[in-house]
């Protein structure tokens, strides 16, 4: 009997605490947003390059920073941008974290002291931007110099066209926080689905299956599942009509066999949750317009960066979340 008492207490007090962990951690993230804001306007003040490809920048090496382990993970500050440490020293520089400028210069290292304050430290946010903007080739701020201007950077077409698409995510909502999801499918539809990542499939040789198969009937719309930019739209030999998303979780999400688009849809357009991209249908396995060599179903992929390569993971555990949570809405 007093144990029970005491559960019950427990839960009550469980309860009561959650909600306001909860509100301290959305604090915090707000907290984060504003400091990093600050640093991304102070961005564009020092280059008239706009802040949110600072933004786009910053959660980009955030998001790589993340799946990588040959990357130290920051300890303090807000920013995520990675310059290492032997670069900013300089390579034969004894001081492995040196943080006077003479020597630093002294030993061809390019780290700067951005805020004057007599240190040019690798562990504050406003000396990394200022070294960042100093190892930047400036073309001008259009749109296209920007883009030239990443690639002299990164020698990476696929990161240039990611910071991109995050700068007009950053541009369209013009904050930081832009957060949620929605399952593909509307939630009324009669659909069904299992987990089958990993399964073996032999179309187009020996390969495993990347995704989940949402069995549903012929036009059913299909719609974003996330806030994100198109990446890709349009035919390929296994998927079909497919369309590609980028979002700034560091998700590419992938939706195949479509049995046509939304029309009114573009490559670099912004979508939200919800926002419909086509309809089921059963395309793919040959050349453009094959159709009907399965049944119909909406295959459902989602792909990870590392700066390097792109691998896929399950995304069921997040279907059931999202389909759980339009049910609740
Ligand atoms: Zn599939």
């Amino acid at each position: 009997m007093v144990l029970k008492k005491i559960i019950v207490l427990f839960c009550m007090v469980v309860i009561f605490i959650m909600p306001s962990f909860t509100n301290a951690e959305e604090i915090d993230q707000a907290q984060l947003n504003k400091e990093r804001m600050a640093l991304y306007k102070k961005g564009e003040t020092l280059t008239f390059i706009p802040w949110y490809y600072f933004a786009a920048i910053d959660t980009y090496e955030r998001n790589v920073r993340s799946v990588r382990n040959d990357i130290p993970k920051r300890e303090n500050g807000v920013l995520s941008i990675y310059i290492k440490p032997e670069d900013w020293s300089g390579l034969s520089n004894p001081v492995k974290k040196d943080t006077y400028a003479p020597t630093i210069h002294l030993f061809s290292g390019i780290g700067l002291d951005g805020n004057n304050d007599g240190k040019a430290s690798l562990e504050d946010d406003e000396d990394i931007l200022y070294t960042f903007i100093h190892r930047l080739n400036f073309y001008g701020p259009s749109r296209q110099y920007i883009r030239m201007m990443l690639w002299d950077y990164y020698q990476r077409a696929i990161t240039v066209d990611i910071i991109d698409e995050y700068a007009s995510l950053y541009q369209y909502y013009g904050k930081l926080n832009i957060e949620g999801n929605a399952f593909p499918l509307p939630i009324r539809s009669t659909h069904s689905y299992r987990s089958t990542w990993g399964a073996p499939r032999s179309f187009g040789g020996r390969r495993v299956h990347e995704g989940t198969d949402i069995f549903a009937n012929y036009g059913t719309p299909v719609r974003s599942t996330c806030y994100g930019v198109i990446e890709t739209k349009g035919w390929n030999r296994i998927g079909g009509w497919r369309i590609g998303i980028r979002d700034l979780s560091n998700n590419y999400h992938y939706y195949a066999h479509l049995g046509g688009f939304n029309k009114d849809l573009q490559r670099g357009q912004v979508v939200e949750p919800g926002t419909l991209i086509g309809y089921v249908g059963s395309t793919g396995y040959g050349p453009p317009g094959t159709s009907g060599k399965f049944p119909p179903h909406l295959h459902y992929g989602i792909y990870k960066d590392n700066g390097y390569s792109e691998w896929s993971f399950d995304p069921y555990p997040k279907l059931r979340l999202w389909e759980r949570q339009d049910r609740s809405k």
